[in-house]
């Protein structure tokens, strides 16, 4: 199996580092090739503009799907957005692991799926959701909180954290075609014991042994 594991914090002795390290180490033993983009280590540049590209189909005016959809026909994507578009096709489960922040992606994990998931290359000409370029391939989102589990439930003051997710989950892997494996949640980790943290990345640790087996969540029911 071949993981890309998409990870962003800006600390490295975060809660999230240690969940990134847990996966990379337990996906390897289990004799998975993994590939990793350490979006923070590489100061990987969220903001989408010409840099996206080699090419130029129009220099007058940038619509970044007209330019995506050229440099999909000429190679024309910077090496950057190549080099990660090319883990992408090669992967067969893609893990993101973040911090939850504002309710979504922190805005460089955001940055990256606005300057990857080009028009062309990554979606579009009729190939979305169920027949989306990425059939066949899982993801995975793997997340912490600041807080509490009691606050996501349905009735909970944040409201239902599928809720929160179905437009990452729906929004962007669903719609290009991803299967979606059931969230990895770690809620309020910092209001943990070291004991109790340690118990979320064996947990995780675990599930990951044996993720190949797991089926995803059904499709627009959470
Ligand atoms: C801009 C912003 C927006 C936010 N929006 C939201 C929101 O919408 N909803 C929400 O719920 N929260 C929100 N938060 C809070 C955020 O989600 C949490 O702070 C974050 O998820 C906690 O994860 P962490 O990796 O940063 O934890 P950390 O604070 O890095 O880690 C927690 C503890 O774990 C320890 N630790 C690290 N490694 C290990 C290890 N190997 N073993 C044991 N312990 C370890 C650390 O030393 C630390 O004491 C927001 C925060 C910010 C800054």
């Amino acid at each position: 199996m071949n993981v890309f594991i998409v990870y962003w914090h800006p600390e490295p002795k975060s809660f999230n580092a240690a969940m990134f390290s847990t996966a990379c180490k337990v996906l390897a033993e289990t004799g998975a090739e993994v590939q990793t983009s350490d979006l923070h280590a590489m100061a990987f540049d969220p903001v989408s503009s010409r840099k996206n590209f080699q090419t130029v189909k129009d220099p007058d005016f940038l619509k970044l799907p007209l330019e995506e959809m050229h440099a999909t026909k000429v190679h024309g994507f910077s090496r950057v957005l190549e080099d990660e578009m090319q883990k992408l096709e090669t992967c067969d489960l893609m893990i993101w692991q973040f911090p939850l922040w504002w309710f979504g992606l922190p805005a460089v994990l955001k940055g990256w799926v606005d300057r990857v998931f080009a028009m062309g290359r990554i979606y579009g000409g009729g190939l979305i959701y169920e027949t989306g370029v990425f059939r066949g391939k899982r993801a995975l989102l793997s997340l912490t909180t600041g807080g509490p589990e009691d606050a996501y439930l349905k009735d909970g003051f944040n409201g239902d954290i599928h809720g929160i997710l179905k437009p990452i989950h729906r929004g962007m892997l669903q719609f290009v075609g991803f299967d979606v494996l059931a969230p990895q949640i770690v809620y309020a980790p910092a209001h943990m014991n070291d004991e109790q943290r340690k118990q979320e990345l064996d947990r995780f640790g675990k599930r990951l042994m044996r993720i190949s087996e797991e089926s995803p969540i059904a499709v627009g029911r959470y």
